[in-house]
């Protein structure tokens, strides 16, 4: 086979990642893990006060308003914040960075399923130990030589959170190599890695505006580290994606970061309909795991979720349907308003009495 060939090949061997739909007509969505709020008032603020001439300029690459906004917030230095259009393009950078040493990669075998993309793509090594039955990380098993290690902490699709001891047992037993806690639902769960970041220089903490700052549609990620490891990322991303976040990106994070109250209140929204939703569910006869996200995961012993997927679908209720050999079938369901969840529980109610 020519070069060429066996190029084409091994891409079209890479199985991509399939995001939830995207329907374009009015439904309840809970399929992709958005928040059903809108951003903070000073979001819409600072979109009104852009002035579109200034778009013919290159955006600042360094994304000093925001970096700056997110180092206040979170006690750090603006030289322990990189930030990226979304955490997957954070992470995708960081696998590229930071694990080419040819050692197998670990991540959790049930768990956000991009990480085995980009390993495909970029070529590298993985391995996967398996959750225990309770859906838990088993720590020693990443306690085995490595090329680095990643894992969501909540875990996702799972919802599973492990507390900071866990994190720093991991990190302990692996200074040699990178660890990366992607926090994407961090806000919904408990306390952040990040408070780790100066006793451990191995570490990096990624988060997103997508969940808990309900800003899905601008695409802001960032990154939290010791200043050796964002240079690391810097001098990659300055290699090939010299610009990144796009001047409305910038201001927009800047005051969604600075609105504290609304942030908070927004969180103890989703995680009170979170609990309640959960009794609900669980008054319908589903098994769920103890969810620290903005999301549930949940399957009955007695109907099979595919068809429960279906049937809510047929209703223009859209969640995600989970089929995984070892554990079986299950729903992911994201946390919307009261209202919405209301709608997901007559439609379940009336499917599974009747
Ligand atoms: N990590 C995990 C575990 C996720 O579920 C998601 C959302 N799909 C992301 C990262 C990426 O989020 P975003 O690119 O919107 O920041």
């Amino acid at each position: 086979m020519t070069v060429r060939a066996e190029l084409l090949k091994n891409i079209r061997n890479v199985e991509p990642y399939v995001p939830g739909e995207q329907p374009q007509k009015r439904v309840v969505k809970l399929n992709t893990n958005e928040n059903p709020y809108p951003p903070a008032p000073g979001v819409k603020e600072a979109l009104a006060n852009l002035d579109a001439a200034d778009f013919r300029l290159y955006p600042d690459p360094a994304s000093g308003v925001l970096t700056r906004a997110l180092a206040e917030n979170y006690g750090v230095g603006e030289d322990q914040i990189f930030v990226g259009v979304g955490s997957d393009e954070v992470l995708a950078l960081c696998f590229l960075t930071f694990f080419n040493s040819g050692k197998p990669v670990l991540f959790p075998d049930i768990t956000y399923s991009f990480y085995k993309v980009w390993a495909a793509l970029y070529g590298i090594p993985y391995e996967c130990p398996e959750l225990d039955r309770n859906f838990r990380l088993v720590k020693e098993d990443y306690y085995r030589e490595n090329g680095g290690i990643i894992f969501p902490n909540p875990n996702a699709p799972t919802a599973v959170y492990e507390e900071l001891d866990f994190v720093e047992d991991i990190l302990h037993h692996n200074r040699d190599t990178i660890v990366i806690v992607d926090e994407a639902y961090v806000d919904f769960a408990g306390r952040s890695a990040a408070e780790l970041i100066d006793r451990y220089d191995n570490l990096i903490v990624t988060q997103t505006f997508s969940k808990s700052r309900s800003m899905a549609g601008m695409r802001i990620g960032f990154a939290m580290a010791s200043p050796g490891l964002i240079e690391c990322l810097n001098h990659v991303k300055y290699s090939f994606n010299s610009y990144t976040m796009s001047r409305a990106a910038q201001v927009c994070g800047a005051a969604a970061v600075k609105d504290r109250e609304y942030f908070e209140s927004n969180v103890r929204k989703i995680v009170t309909t979170r609990e309640r939703v959960k009794g609900e569910l669980e008054k319908l006869g589903f098994l769920l795991t103890d969810s620290r996200a903005n999301f549930l995961f949940a399957r009955h012993p007695e109907y099979d979720a595919g068809r429960l997927f279906e049937e809510l679908k047929e209703e223009n209720v859209y969640v995600r349907h989970w089929d995984d050999e070892k554990i079986g079938q299950y729903l992911r369901i994201t946390v919307g308003t009261d209202e919405e969840m209301n709608v997901l529980l007559d439609c379940l109610k009336r499917r599974l009495q009747s």
